[in-house]
């Protein structure tokens, strides 16, 4: 059975917009020591928009995005879109690749008009990458910009630069949860510099860069070794091994069914903002049982 408290303050929860799937998990909540974030959907909305473009000599702007964007169109990655947007806005068409393949945490692979792209992060699309615009790229990170590649079958292509905005609760979250005595990490398979510019608007202390999805389960780990009870907040596919092996796995509301399925908490309309709140309200229901 469970006490009168616990029901009271689950609707309570409820009411604020945040589901718990048990009252076990209010226990948990009242004595978290520190919460990771993930970066991507969860931290920053999620809808991320192309700002700058360089691409080699021999190339058209226009050329890239259209083969770029016509194979990022059969990707569910939050950073695919954005190139699908660049190329609406610009007025180049889109049409289906010849093949594509998701890289998860990486990026992806395809063919379109029988040429061969690879379309992601810095270390997947290989070596090249150090010496394409090497001074502007480092300003786009130092911006909190991601960086995607694109390269072809004659070598780096092309860099875009893709802004998210950090979702406005963000850094209230952040400070009440340093309040409340949490420590803050930051998990991202984003770059080093990107991650650290992003962690700093945010108002984290803590970073962890270059994180594939199984990585993100080993820093877990490490972080219940390090601080004790550890709780994880994630919208992804890539995030649900991390939300099951936290001890308290918080999914956004808007995020991937797997997500969701897997989490203990769920936050509902995306509201970052209600987190700190129902720790709090779990501090004062344990001191009251
Ligand atoms: P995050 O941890 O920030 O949510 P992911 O683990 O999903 O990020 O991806 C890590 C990095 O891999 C991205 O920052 C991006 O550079 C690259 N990447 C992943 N998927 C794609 C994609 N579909 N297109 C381009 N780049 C991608
Ligand atoms: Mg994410």
């Amino acid at each position: 059975s469970i006490a009168p408290a616990v029901l009271s303050t689950l609707s309570n929860g409820a009411r604020k917009g945040v589901l718990l799937k048990g009252g076990n998990h209010l226990s948990q909540l009242a004595k978290v020591d520190a919460i990771a974030f993930d970066k991507t959907g969860t931290l920053t909305f999620g809808r991320a928009e192309v700002t700058d473009l360089r691409v080699r000599e021999d190339l058209e702007d226009n050329e890239i995005l259209q083969a770029v964007a016509s194979i990022e169109s059969y990707s569910s990655h939050p950073l695919a879109e954005a190139f699908v947007h660049a190329a609406k806005e610009r007025s180049v068409s889109i049409s289906a690749p010849d093949s594509m393949e998701s890289i998860t945490g990486n990026g992806v692979r395809g063919i379109y008009k029988s040429k061969h792209w690879i379309v992601g992060k810095a270390s997947f699309v290989g070596s090249g990458y150090e010496s394409f615009y090497p001074d502007e790229t480092a300003q786009f990170m130092e911006e909190g910009k991601t960086l995607v590649y694109a390269r072809d079958e004659q070598g780096i292509a092309a860099v875009f630069a893709i802004k998210d905005r950090i979702r406005e609760d963000s850094k209230h979250v952040i400070s009440k949860l340093k309040d409340l005595g949490i420590t803050t990490i930051m998990l991202t398979g984003d770059s080093e510099a990107t991650g650290q510019a992003l962690a700093k608007e945010a108002g984290i202390d803590n970073v962890i860069t270059e994180c594939l999805p199984e990585d993100k389960v080993e820093q877990i780990k490490r972080l219940k070794d390090k601080f004790g009870l550890v709780g994880m907040v994630g919208d992804g596919i890539n995030d649900a091994p991390a939300l099951a092996i936290a001890d308290i796995g918080i999914a956004m509301g808007r995020g991937t069914d797997v997500a969701l399925e897997t989490a203990d908490v769920v936050l509902m309309n995306d509201q970052l903002s209600n987190l700190p709140e129902v720790v709090r309200i779990s501090k004062k229901m344990t001191k009251i049982i």
